[in-house]
């Protein structure tokens, strides 16, 4: 690491989620400058969602974008910096008022008196190769981003969880089919989005039902789909797949510095923001794959930009601050 770019701040924002920018709205009101990087997302996933009907406040509901943009310029207005760029190495301290550095982009280093993290979490996929070779020509894991490309058209959605279930009555909305598979013989999902699907007559729901490949080179053409019970295969004829089987925290960048649970989730202290190191903070879905709502996100983004300043005041006046 090379010294001659360091820039010394009180307060470093990774992620630019809901969660990121309410810590940016409380950090900046509480004089701590923060400088936020944004990561490969700016917005984070409700960039690509449509419409959110469940923030409060909202009572017509607002698009995705739209409501980032607003919680930016709020963050702004109070002096947050927001900068592109990913944080692509970290060197944590230990120590109770020690330096956190953190290295934007591979090149510049920026060290912090205090980090919050909210890098979100992202997609996961099935991992076959033909549904890899297919991202983009077909394969996506975001049917209110990519589903207007397949109106009028047969698709099919992989999952069997609240996202699933959403999203298979967004896409029949504009779809002429959808072909939805479940893994097991029951779904994850609510009851009430259960009975959305189970009541959208262009949905042809197919239980312990599996990708086996899906077909096609450039585009895609078609699915095998595999019976897990009876062994049985079937070919249908679709031109775009939506998986939608969960997420997966951004963490990597933060492995074998900060605690996380087996899956990647990082793991913070009782009820407050606190990661395993003093002066790092943790909030929005990367640290909570249980409600993972932009407002619970939000919630806790305020809770990390409090225990920020919280960690910071204690160690001006000089306090006992417990890691
Ligand atoms: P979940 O983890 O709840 O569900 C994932 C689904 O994908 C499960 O049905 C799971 O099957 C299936 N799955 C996982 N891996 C595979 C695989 N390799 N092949 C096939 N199927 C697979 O994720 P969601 O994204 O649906 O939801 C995450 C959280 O967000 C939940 O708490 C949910 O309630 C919440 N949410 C709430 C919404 C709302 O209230 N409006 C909307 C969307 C999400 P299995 O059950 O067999 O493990």
């Amino acid at each position: 690491m090379s010294d001659n770019k360091l820039e010394r701040i009180k307060c470093l924002i990774i992620g630019s989620g809901p969660a990121g920018y309410t810590a940016a709205i409380y950090a900046s009101r509480a004089d701590l400058k923060p400088i936020m990087y944004t990561g490969m997302e700016p917005g984070g996933q409700l960039t690509t969602t449509t419409e959110v009907d469940n923030f409060p406040g909202y009572p017509e509901g607002i698009d995705g974008p739209t409501m980032m943009m607003q919680l930016q310029k709020q963050a702004e207005r109070f002096g947050t910096e927001v900068r592109i760029g990913m944080v692509t190495e970290v060197e944590f301290s230990k120590e109770v008022g020690g330096i956190h550095k953190a290295c934007i982009d591979n090149s510049t280093w920026v060290e912090a008196e205090t980090v919050i993290i909210s890098t979100g979490a992202t997609a996961k996929y099935l991992g076959l190769p033909s549904e890899q070779r297919l991202r983009g020509g077909g394969v996506s894991a975001c049917a209110v981003c990519d589903g207007f490309f397949y109106k009028n058209q047969e698709v099919a959605i992989v999952g069997g969880g609240d996202t699933a279930a959403e999203e298979a009555t967004y896409l029949a909305n504009i779809c002429s089919k959808v072909t939805m598979l479940v893994r097991k013989d029951e779904m994850r999902a609510s009851k009430a989005m259960q009975h959305r699907v189970t009541n959208t007559k262009n949905i042809d729901l197919r239980y312990n039902s599996q990708v086996d490949e899906v077909l096609g080179e450039q585009v895609v053409e078609g699915l095998r789909i595999l019976n897990n019970v009876t062994g049985e295969k079937e070919e249908i004829n679709i031109t775009g797949l939506f998986i939608a089987i969960g997420h997966k925290p951004n963490t990597e960048v933060f492995k074998g510095q900060l605690d996380m649970h087996e899956d990647g989730y990082l793991i913070t202290q009782g009820k407050s923001t606190k990661t395993n190191l003093p002066g790092v903070f943790a909030s929005g879905d990367v640290q909570d794959k249980e409600y993972r709502q932009a407002v619970t996100a939000a919630g806790t983004g305020c809770m990390a930009a409090l225990d920020a300043e919280r960690y910071l005041a204690a160690i001006e006046s000089k306090e006992e601050v417990s890691a």
